[in-house]
């Protein structure tokens, strides 16, 4: 028998992703703060939509969160009463990327509620939320994660087990910090490499093909940030939460890390610059200071 699942956050990554879950055959119940959000999903995928939060924890066995951030995650499991709300045993599994500190302190109100609670945040964008082959970074207790494994599989391409509750949250804001300060370099190349006189284009194919090579290089330069479209679906203030985030680990384990801390300011400038809801890839467009 399946599992009635229950998602909540049903933005750019969740909607696609409550897809592939209602497409496998789980009985499915959706949320989101955004009313016509939900309305669209339930219609979409055929699920039910959830007056609220606790109406759908009643409801459900397993409870995804797929929101911005772990503050968003905290308000609604413990604020909003969700975690109150779900029966003993209700397995509950965070797929945002959230702080992984956050989601240790969680842990341990989960636990005395009864409550059995993952973190799984997802690598691959809103094409792998469609396609379901997303890379799943998974932490928590093996005999939980072992009762997920299908479900996840519905979305996820690749399931990583990558230690203890707290572990795949930390695992995806370093990812994010790779990809942030990969993409950084490529944008300054590109910008150096034009004002030299060449052209930007042919700038990209030779890194794609050479060691400057990354995923900036070979899914975001001629994708969107030459042709100036912005659009690849993950906004500037996740983005940049994903790199501070990267950098509180760093901080919190006594790392002496100056690159990670200045690719945090070169986002943070940005955001500032040009606001949380921009695409991530207009950071080319950011002023100069
Ligand atoms: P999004 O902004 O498109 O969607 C977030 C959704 O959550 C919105 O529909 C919003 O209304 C809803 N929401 C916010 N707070 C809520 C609450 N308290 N209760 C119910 N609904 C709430 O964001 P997204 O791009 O789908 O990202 C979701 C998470 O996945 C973030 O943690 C992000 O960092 C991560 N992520 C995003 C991508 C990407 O490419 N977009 C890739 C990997 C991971």
């Amino acid at each position: 028998t399946k599992y009635h699942v229950g998602l909540i956050g049903l933005g750019k990554m969740g909607a696609p992703m409550a897809a592939n879950i209602a497409r496998a055959g789980y009985p499915l119940t959706v949320f989101d703060l955004n009313e016509d959000t939900k309305r669209d999903v339930a219609a979409a995928t055929g699920a039910t939509a959830a007056p609220d939060t606790v109406t759908l924890a009643r409801d459900c066995d397993v409870i995804i969160t797929m929101v911005p951030d772990g503050k968003a995650v905290r308000a609604l499991l413990i604020d909003g009463g969700l975690a109150d709300a779900a029966g003993a045993g209700t397995i509950v599994i965070d797929m945002s990327s959230s702080d992984p500190n956050g989601t240790r302190a969680l842990g341990t109100e989960m636990e005395s509620r009864g409550l059995k609670f993952i973190d799984a945040p997802v690598s691959g964008g809103v094409k792998g939320a469609e396609n379901g082959t997303l890379s799943i970074m998974i932490g928590g207790d093996p005999a939980v994660i072992d009762e997920c494994e299908a479900l996840l599989s519905t979305m996820g391409g690749q399931l990583f087990r990558t230690g203890a509750l707290g572990c795949g949250h930390a695992m995806k804001a370093l990812n994010n910090y790779v990809s942030a300060a990969g993409a950084v370099a490529a944008i300054e190349a590109l910008r150096m490499g034009e004002a030299f006189g060449l052209d930007p284009n042919h700038m990209a194919d030779i890194l794609n093909v050479s060691t400057g090579r990354n995923n900036t290089t070979e899914k975001k330069l001629k994708q969107h940030v030459i042709p100036k479209t912005y659009a690849s679906g993950f906004s500037l203030g996740l983005m940049t939460k994903d790199i501070a985030t990267a950098v509180a680990v760093g901080k919190a384990t006594g790392q002496d890390i100056p690159f990670a801390e200045s690719c945090l300011a070169y986002w943070a400038d940005a955001l500032e610059k040009i606001g949380p809801d921009a695409d991530h890839t207009a950071v080319v467009d950011k002023p100069k200071s």
